[in-house]
């Protein structure tokens, strides 16, 4: 087991994570597997902390250049939240024509993927590490989703919808986006990768000599723009080591103690809604005697299922902060609100289609500066989030001018 193994639902862990954030060594060892990355994404993901909250613990220790790896990789993140926000829905099919026609993509992912049993030992790996711990490190998720698209011809969408529902750290923007990079339908070309790449980047037991990817990259280029000769036959059994894959639920596992909305609870009450992706301290700003709620929204997560580890996740960070809990569709949410004075949230994409009709909404909480103009590559998009600061000091002074999203205080629980 290592660090990132575990993932801990309070706000203490992410705080710790943040503490050990080692920017120098992040930087140089970042692509190996067993580098120095931070394992924040459930904690970022799920709202238990922020991104200038992230950068501000790292600050705190050294100033850095903006232009810092570090600082870069966040970048990433917020910039795949931007490319969501002009291009809605649009994420979800291919931003531009892949290496193929969408036709010579199949539209079922193998069993034997599913299963952790190609005999492709880096694949298998990556699979068994997603089923046992919820998370896979970058290099690992470009990996997988190379050789699924590239050498498996599956349709980047529907493994993507697989990966999504098993991650910890699920967001419908950077996976979705990130898989289209590696498709080369979001970025001008695919991403491959060979035996050798993963020899250098990875430990032993990942190393995949002799296989499907033990290939030059022109010959693994030509493979990738060939389509599949014949349909490949799936296993009848399962081979050894085959591994079960964890079910992906719509709905959370009864214990976790959601309920039904309730009127009467919030009735002539101010309501502060916390949902799963704003589970962070709580904003100062609540008025003394405000009601928290914890909502999820069903409609989301019928499309959406999610693994049980993610819901307890989700559930346990919950329940610190919202001792009422209902779980209902927008309509029955909606109903049961209507008699409360007031009902506020922070603004959530996933909840987008919802979430306004339910609360008044706080923007969510951003490090940089927002681009007001689509840009279609992340190069475009940095210059212009990036420009101006030269330091990671300068961007949080100047994240505290009025009008920057999701500028409010926020206090931790007591206790
Ligand atoms: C196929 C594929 C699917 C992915 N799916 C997701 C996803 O569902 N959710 C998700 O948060 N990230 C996703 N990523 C991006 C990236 O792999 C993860 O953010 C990162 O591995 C999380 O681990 P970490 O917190 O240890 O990252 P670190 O390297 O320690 O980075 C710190 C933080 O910076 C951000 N970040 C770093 N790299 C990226 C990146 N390439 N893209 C976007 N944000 C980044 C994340 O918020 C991360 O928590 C995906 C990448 C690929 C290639």
């Amino acid at each position: 087991m290592t660090m990132l193994d575990t993932f801990p639902p309070t706000r203490q862990a992410a705080l710790e994570r943040i503490s050990a954030v080692r920017p120098g060594d992040y930087a140089r060892s970042r692509n190996a597997i067993d580098g120095a990355v931070t394992g924040l994404s459930p904690y970022i993901t799920h709202g238990l902390i922020n991104l200038p909250e992230v950068l501000a613990g790292v600050n705190a220790k050294q100033s850095l250049d903006v232009q810092h790896k570090f600082v870069f990789e966040l970048g990433w993140r917020e910039y795949f939240r931007h490319v969501w926000a002009f291009r809605g829905v649009e994420i979800f099919e291919s931003l531009r024509q892949g290496l193929l026609p969408q036709t010579s993509y199949s539209a079922l992912l193998p069993a034997d993927i599913r299963q952790a049993a190609t005999g492709v030992p880096v694949i298998d790996m990556a699979v068994r590490t997603l089923y046992a711990t919820g998370y896979l490190h970058n290099h690992a998720r470009m990996w997988l989703a190379s050789y699924i698209v590239h050498m498996r011809k599956v349709d980047w969408r529907v493994a993507a919808d697989w990966l999504y529902g098993h991650l910890l750290d699920g967001d419908l923007a950077s996976n979705h986006l990130s898989w289209q990079w590696v498709a080369g339908t979001g970025s001008s070309k695919p991403y491959l990768f060979n035996a050798e790449n993963v020899a250098r980047y990875a430990p032993s037991p990942w190393h995949s000599p002799g296989s499907v990817i033990d290939l030059s990259y022109e010959a693994l280029d030509r493979l990738a723009r060939q389509p599949m000769q014949r349909p490949r036959t799936e296993p009848d059994a399962p081979t050894e080591g085959a591994q079960i894959e964890p079910s992906l639920l719509a709905v959370p596992p009864l214990d976790l103690g959601w309920t039904a909305p309730d009127a009467d609870a919030v009735a002539g009450r101010e309501v502060w809604l916390v949902h799963p992706w704003n589970l962070g301290a709580l904003p100062t700003f609540l008025p003394a005697n405000t009601l928290v709620v914890g909502v999820l929204v069903t409609d989301f997560h019928r499309a959406w299922p999610w693994s049980e580890r993610r819901w307890r996740f989700v559930a346990s960070r919950m329940a610190e902060l919202a001792a009422l809990r209902w779980q209902g569709d927008a309509v029955a949410l909606g109903a049961a609100l209507q008699g409360a004075t007031q009902v506020r949230s922070v603004d959530e994409p996933h909840l987008a289609p919802w979430l306004a009709r339910l609360a008044v909404c706080e923007a969510a909480v951003a490090l940089f500066p927002s681009v007001d103009r689509r840009c279609d590559s992340f190069s475009q998009w940095w210059t212009r989030a990036s420009g101006g600061f030269s330091s990671t000091s300068d961007l949080l002074a100047a994240r505290q001018a009025p009008g920057w999203p999701g500028q409010y205080a926020c206090r931790e629980l007591a206790g």
